[in-house]
């Protein structure tokens, strides 16, 4: 069992999630990121007492910085979650993109092969590296079907063609040096702490406000919804049981469209925090241009990681959404302090 754990992106909505649960459980954690405007050390000030964590502020592009880290933390798990992950910022700048998600995925792999050869040989059989991916490197799928691990990967947009770059370099290093790696895919994840760019938290805090719920297209993008601490927990399960060189997708059968997502949002909050003025708040409801090269569906077969790992998720989306409506509601003090650098505005046209 992993003991000392090196999280890269741990300030960020799901890494943060991971470390807390780290924590927790009494293992030692080494958060490593760059903070980005997605990084928030405020995700982890639930870990802030813990003597067993600690930060550090460092771009994975930097070899240097990764290979001091390896060297000083000494760790038997890296989870490499830092990554851009917007898409409608990856069709505004896709160069973060590549130089993050590919570059930075690459000079990882290098500094944990360095790292791991020099162990010593039982040090060196538990180590591990868990590269953390997306359901959207395999592209987009018809009203039938599901992803599963041997689907071949397709993807759309500047965003998934980066994760699946870095998906085939982890791989190549399995297979051409032999690091031990593990990987995985998972669908759409929701919950405390997400940045509020992404729809869930936007329609949240949006409702919240009595502003327009904007909606891409129709809102008929179906997406498999999955609760962060589900994902966190089946990473845990990936990370220090998986097989070497094997990828696991992760998902929790909550296939919903957009609209619903948005519709059961103002439903929960109606019921929680009616508010005369703003009235019913489906009738915030806005559809705008869609985003270019839309994905329709995805939807996981988590099948592999059920029967091989044991892993179940906990929420359903109906139980999942109260909490992370609530969890918003109650910590305003985490997500003000966002509005002085993103004031929620429409990116990703392409024009
Ligand atoms: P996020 O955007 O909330 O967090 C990313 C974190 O990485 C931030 O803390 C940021 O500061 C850090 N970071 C970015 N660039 C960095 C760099 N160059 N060096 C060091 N740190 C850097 O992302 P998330 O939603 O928590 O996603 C985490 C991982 O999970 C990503 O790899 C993403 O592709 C994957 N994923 C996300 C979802 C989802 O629904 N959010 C679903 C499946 C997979």
């Amino acid at each position: 069992m992993a003991r000392r754990v090196l999280v890269t992106g741990g300030a960020g909505f799901i890494g943060s999630a991971v470390v807390r649960r780290l924590v927790r459980q009494g293992r030692e954690v080494l958060t490593y990121d760059k903070l980005t405007y997605a990084g928030n050390l405020a995700s982890l000030a639930e870990v802030d007492n813990y003597p067993s964590h600690r930060f550090v502020k460092a771009d994975i592009c930097d070899g240097n910085a990764f290979r001091e880290a390896l060297d000083g933390f000494k760790p038997d798990l890296v989870m490499h979650l830092a990554a851009e992950s917007h898409v409608d910022r990856s069709i505004d700048g896709p160069g973060d993109f590549i130089a993050t998600n590919i570059v930075g995925t690459y000079t990882l792999l290098q500094e944990a092969l360095r790292y791991w050869r020099a162990l010593d040989a039982a040090a060196s059989r538990r180590f591990r590296f868990h590269h953390i991916s997306t359901d959207e490197v395999f592209g987009t799928l018809g009203d039938e079907g599901l992803f599963v691990e041997e689907t071949p990967y397709q993807p759309n947009s500047p965003y998934s063609a980066s994760k699946a770059s870095s998906d085939h370099l982890v791989r190549a290093w399995f297979h051409t040096y032999g690091l031990p790696v593990v990987m995985s895919n998972c669908s759409n994840n929701y919950g405390p702490y997400h940045f509020p760019e992404k729809l869930i938290p936007l329609t949240i805090l949006n409702a919240l406000e009595g502003k327009p719920l904007p909606v891409y297209g129709k809102g008929e993008n179906v997406r498999d919804w999955l609760y962060v601490d589900d994902h966190a927990a089946a990473l845990e399960l990936i990370a220090t049981t998986g097989r070497l060189g094997e990828s696991y997708n992760v998902g929790g059968s909550n296939e919903r469209r957009n609209i619903d997502v948005v519709r059961t949002i103002c439903a929960v909050m109606d019921r929680l925090v009616p508010d005369a003025r703003i009235g019913m708040r489906e009738k915030l409801i806005s559809f705008v241009t869609d985003r270019p090269g839309h994905d329709a569906r995805y939807a996981i077969d988590a099948t592999k990681l059920q029967s091989e790992l044991g892993w179940k998720a906990q929420e359903t989306f109906e139980t999942g959404i109260e909490k992370t409506v609530r969890w918003y509601l109650d910590n305003n003090a985490w997500w003000e302090p966002l509005k002085a650098n993103y004031d929620r505005q429409r990116i990703g046209l392409t024009k």
